[in-house]
């Protein structure tokens, strides 16, 4: 027999743009012993499961429910649920998430509008009101936190915009959701979509997903049957919905004790302590970066505590650095992405990593390699 790779495997502190680090908890939950995916006490747990995420996406949307693969099949399945070709949808685009958007879009054969703004930097609001002034779009989507850049981009702003439309506002919080408020009914959101790996702390594997009323009707109106099997929600809610259940795919059970045991640790906590825990330590970590002589990216009032864009000083090698933060002192940081690549680090303090102790730790190791 051949050594067991997952013998290698050495505890590494997961400081870039997800995953990010794991509590004790949820990895107990995930090897809990397998169940069938209609017994009576899984779907007890399926029930628990959309109540808890109620909760941390601040809706009484009914049809809040985790989609069976990563934050990506999140953004398919709102996407793909409410587009028919032809439509007119806006992306507000400032980053690589926003760009995946644009693709998706495009691929469903809606009628897309991009704004862009400059990586980097946040949505201007005002440009978004011009735009929706000249023209009625079905869908407007922006990502709230865009992980490849450190910008948060105004959410809340942009939904008032949307007073009195009748436009769909489709929002990715992928990387903000457990980081920083996410208030999917005050800001009117209709479809919104998350992932387990950044800010929920749970492994990669399930995509939360939140569709309001209003988005239900727009998908029961729809023409044209949905082009995609796996993620028609119409079918999907036989199964997470309702007195009986209905076999639709087989749910990921493990992977959903995950998410029941992560969601737990958090509501917890209590919101409230969860977001102040990540401002402190995203506070901490960019006064240790200066005290090193590192700068941010992004400007103060448009930075994300969970995912701190750092620029690369002159002379120092990107990939020489990464490589040893990894290979001798098991930390893991992110690399840019697109026109920031070799320019910027990315250092992720997402839900579980979010501590003080661990920015010292980061901290002292980069004080010796820099
Ligand atoms: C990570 C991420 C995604 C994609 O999620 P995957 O789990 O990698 O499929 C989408 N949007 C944002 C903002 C992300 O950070």
């Amino acid at each position: 027999m051949s050594t067991d790779l997952l013998t290698t495997l050495s505890k590494t502190l997961l400081m870039g743009p997800g995953p990010s680090c794991v509590p004790d908890q949820v990895y107990s939950a995930l090897a809990k012993d397998t169940i069938g995916h209609l017994d009576s006490r899984f779907i007890a747990i399926m029930d628990e499961i959309k109540k808890r995420l109620q909760t941390l996406l601040q809706t009484q949307n009914k049809l809040t429910i985790p989609i069976s693969g990563t934050g990506s099949a999140g953004m398919e399945t709102c996407f793909v649920n409410l587009i028919e070709a032809g439509d007119p949808v806006l992306i507000l685009k400032n980053g690589v998430f926003g760009m995946r958007m644009v693709d998706l879009a495009e691929r469903l054969r809606a009628d897309v509008d991009v704004l862009e703004f400059e990586w980097g930097t946040p949505v201007i609001v005002d440009a978004v009101k011009k735009k929706l002034a000249q023209k009625f779009y079905k869908i407007l989507a922006v990502v709230h936190a865009e992980t490849s850049t450190g910008v948060m981009n105004p959410v809340e702003e942009i939904s008032r915009l949307l007073e009195g439309s009748n436009s769909l506002f489709l929002v990715d919080c992928v990387t903000s959701l457990g980081g920083i408020p996410v208030k999917t009914d005050e800001w009117k959101v209709d479809a919104i979509y998350s992932g387990t790996q950044k800010c929920l702390s749970c492994p990669p594997g399930l995509a939360p997903v939140s569709f309001s009323d209003r988005a239900i009707t727009a998908v029961k109106a729809r023409k044209t049957k949905i082009p995609n099997w796996y993620l028609d929600l119409t079918m999907i809610i036989n199964y997470w919905g309702g007195a009986t259940r209905a076999y639709h795919h087989t749910a990921p059970i493990n992977m959903l004790y995950g998410l029941y045991a992560a969601l737990g640790v958090i509501l917890d906590e209590g919101l409230d302590k969860v977001y102040a825990r990540h401002k402190a330590a995203h506070d901490y970590l960019v006064a240790g970066l200066g005290s090193l002589g590192l700068s941010m990216t992004v400007t103060p009032e448009s930075r994300l505590p969970m995912l701190n864009s750092v620029n690369i000083p002159d002379g120092v090698n990107d990939v020489a650095i990464r490589t040893a933060l990894i290979k001798d002192h098991d930390i893991e940081i992110g690399a840019g992405l697109g026109p920031l690549a070799g320019k910027i680090w990315r250092i992720g303090l997402m839900g579980h990593t979010a501590r003080t102790e661990n920015v010292d730790r980061l901290i002292a190791t980069l004080k010796t390699l820099l």
